[in-house]
């Protein structure tokens, strides 16, 4: 099977037991959106999806292999963040470029990179510009590839941020309110390219939202957690006119 698998994940913080026991699966092509109260550890699980954090006990399964032990960089997944942290020193395409650049290397050879392979003109990165340029397409920033993140507006970064994640084809995306930042109209553009870009890349995306009716109208299935537990799973139809108890239809605002 391929996709993001959960298994079990446990995980304290001191005293603080932040999840419970969470088992999720994404298969390829499905969109999941995770939702829950603030705090309710939403961001840690996709922290340990990606490998930022262990967890205590519990594995992460993507694509075929067991890469609870694997670093972030060794994982087939992209992620994208609400602060999209961008390099200001770099133009929009050797932003969208790191991933490529950075690939399969370790990390004493990386970080001479980020300044000086990153602007070189070998074969290697004419082949790697041909993939930052399909990526641009994909987000509408070809025209503005030789701009600086200081040069571009909230909506522009956060496409360049996007960019960039998809400029490896991953086999999974991991979302974390990628557009809480960004104004309402705006958001709403980003949420169609959101969904165009999972489509085309026949991913498996695990996404965060606070926001209810993004999660009921981007996902194949929702995720609602409370309190480090899944407490239902499933099509945004059945959460929101079937909650399986009261913290659902709470949450989600169902009619009672
Ligand atoms: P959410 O994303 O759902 O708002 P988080 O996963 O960020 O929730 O946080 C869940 C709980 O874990 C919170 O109580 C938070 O304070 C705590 N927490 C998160 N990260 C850490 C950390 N690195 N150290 C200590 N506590 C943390
Ligand atoms: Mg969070």
């Amino acid at each position: 099977m391929s996709g993001i698998r959960i298994q079990t994940v446990t995980k304290r913080f001191g005293a603080t037991q932040v999840l419970r026991g969470v088992s999720l699966e994404v298969a390829a092509g499905e969109f999941v959106a995770l939702v829950g109260p603030s705090g309710c550890g939403k961001s840690t699980l996709m922290r340990i999806v990606a490998g930022i954090e262990q967890p205590d006990s519990g594995r992460i399964m993507i694509g075929a292999g067991d890469v609870t032990r694997l670093r972030p960089g060794d994982r087939d997944v992209a992620m994208v963040f609400q602060s999209y942290a961008l390099y200001p020193h770099l133009t929009v395409a050797e932003n969208i470029r790191v991933p490529l650049a950075l690939r399969r290397l370790n990390a004493w050879q990386r970080l001479p990179l980020l300044g000086g392979l990153l602007r070189g003109t070998t074969d290697a990165n004419y082949l790697m510009d041909q993939d930052v340029r399909r990526a641009a397409e994909a987000l509408g920033l070809r025209a503005l590839l030789d701009r600086r993140p200081a040069q571009l507006s909230g909506g522009q970064r956060q496409r360049v941020a996007l960019a960039r994640a998809i400029v490896r084809r991953p086999a999974a995306f991991l979302m974390d309110e990628p557009l809480s930042n960004l104004d309402a109209s705006l958001r709403v553009q980003t949420r169609r390219e959101i969904v165009e870009i999972h489509r085309q890349a026949g991913a498996a995306t695990l996404y965060v939202t606070h926001d209810q009716s993004e999660a009921l109208t981007m996902a194949d299935r929702v995720a609602v957690m409370q309190g480090g537990e899944l407490l239902q799973v499933a099509t945004p139809q059945a959460i929101y006119a079937d909650p399986q108890d009261l913290r659902v239809a709470t949450f989600i605002g169902s009619p009672r």
